[in-house]
């Protein structure tokens, strides 16, 4: 298609998804009234920037279902995604969606090359996480056939990567370094093993851990991009060019802009990764702020794709971590730490790479009367510091090694990321 046809679409999609969700969704309705809009006003893609921002937090006060467009029986999907403190997010799909989802995910496997000849695992999350059940549908679309490992028990993964001839994967890039390590730990070497094609995402990764990974699993590695509150993996995909990932613009409308100002910025440009929706029908969202940092890359894609590619993530606006493809959010951690009357509010997550598996630990100070009572007593620690563990990984979906600490001892600094120590180096 393109570029005018693209944005023609691209206009007539924006009026149909704004009237819609005038007419469905109460918060869309009241924010556009509140703006003197009607979808009237939204005739071309170009009047996007008349449009209202969606934000996480808009999500979260409408928890579960207030952005909800579609009718319940019309949902046959829910998938939930991490929310900053509390609630999390929650996405519903309509079979229509779930179609979209499905075909804009076999349009990346198609562009990494994969075909009906391939078997494909795919072992991201299978779950409340889109990345699993994601991947799986558009494996299935292609026709190749689908291996659904999941996560865990790497070594049987390993050993059926080796038995299956299996060529393709689909997993998080550190994930992929654990195969690795797994591998070797077991004694199979990259000669023994078929694949030739992997789908790295759902956190950010280096040209290094690219080179490293391609390098120890004999295959060639493709970066996905997704997120659950737009559809999940498969927003954007590298090409055989690997310069950038095409945005499946024809569903999911990009923009770059300030996060300060909010305006939008000239092509090229890094900023905000922002999205509307253009035909999702279970819970639409118009420009959702996705707080990733990034640009978009002007010009014609040598492969012959006409839809906009944006660079890899470079950051975040906000404090997020994305720790074994888990997204968390400090003030997670810091309203269990609250929630317990034996500790301070003072505490330190410390996230870390070891075999290249992401870790977390979170030190936390201990009041000086707990301190005094409890410290003396390993038994006692040991108890406390499970007590808290147990609590993390409820709250977070991932665990975390408790470090009590004694009152006063975690340094208190003003900067913006007080509470995180990253020692990743992913950048
Ligand atoms: P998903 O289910 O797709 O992981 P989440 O909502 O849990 O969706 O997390 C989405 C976030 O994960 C994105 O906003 C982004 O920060 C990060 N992410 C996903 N894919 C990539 C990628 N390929 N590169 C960098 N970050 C990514
Ligand atoms: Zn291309």
């Amino acid at each position: 298609m393109s570029r005018d046809q693209m944005r023609e679409l691209q206009g007539k999609r924006l009026h149909k998804i704004v009237e819609y969700v005038y007419h469905h969704v109460p918060f869309y309705r009241s924010r556009l009234q509140e703006m003197d809009l009607t979808p009237d006003d939204i005739r071309t893609i170009d009047d996007i920037v008349k449009l209202p921002f969606t934000t996480k937090k808009d999500l979260r006060d409408n928890y579960p279902f207030g952005l909800q467009a579609a009718p319940q029986n019309e949902i046959i999907r829910i998938h939930a995604s991490s929310g900053t403190t509390g609630n999390p997010t929650i996405v519903g799909y309509t079979r229509r969606d779930i179609g979209v989802w499905t075909e804009c995910m076999a349009r990346c496997l198609t562009a990494y090359g994969v075909t009906r000849n391939d078997i494909v695992s795919v072992a991201y999350g299978y779950g409340l996480f889109t990345g699993g059940l994601g991947a799986h549908n558009g494996v299935e679309m292609v026709g190749a056939s689908v291996v659904p490992a999941s996560t865990g028990n790497t070594e049987k993964h390993v050993r059926l990567i080796r038995d299956l001839g299996i060529t393709g994967i689909c997993c998080t890039p550190s994930y992929a370094l654990y195969l690795a390590e797994t591998m070797d730990k077991m004694g199979i070497a990259k000669d023994q093993i078929h694949l030739r094609v992997g789908a790295f995402g759902a956190e950010p990764w280096t040209e290094n851990m690219r080179t490293e990974i391609q390098e120890r699993l004999g295959l060639k590695g493709y970066n996905i991009y997704g997120l659950s509150e737009v559809m999940g993996p498969s927003v954007s995909y590298e090409c055989s060019e690997q310069h950038g990932s095409h945005i499946n613009e024809d569903h999911f409308y990009p923009e770059i802009i300030d996060p300060v100002t909010l305006k939008p910025l000239p092509a090229g440009e890094t900023g905000e990764l922002v999205f509307t929706t253009l035909t999702k029908e279970g819970m639409p969202v118009l420009r959702y702020r996705t707080r990733d940092l990034c640009s978009l890359l002007p010009g014609e894609c040598p492969c012959g794709r006409t839809n906009v590619r944006m660079s890899p993530i470079y950051g975040r606006s906000d404090d997020m971590l994305i720790i074994r493809g888990i997204n968390v959010f400090p003030s997670q951690v810091e309203s269990v730490v609250l929630s317990m009357e034996e500790f301070a509010p003072r505490y330190m997550l410390v996230v870390d790479r070891v075999n290249n598996l992401d870790t977390l630990q979170v030190q936390v100070e201990l009041r000086q009367e707990y301190f005094t009572a409890t410290l003396d007593t390993p038994a006692a620690i040991e108890e406390l510091s499970k007590k808290l563990e147990a609590k993390l990984r409820s709250v977070l979906s991932i665990g975390a090694k408790v470090q009590l600490k004694a009152p006063g001892t975690i340094e208190r600094s003003q900067g913006k990321s007080a509470h995180v120590i990253d020692k990743r180096q992913l950048k």
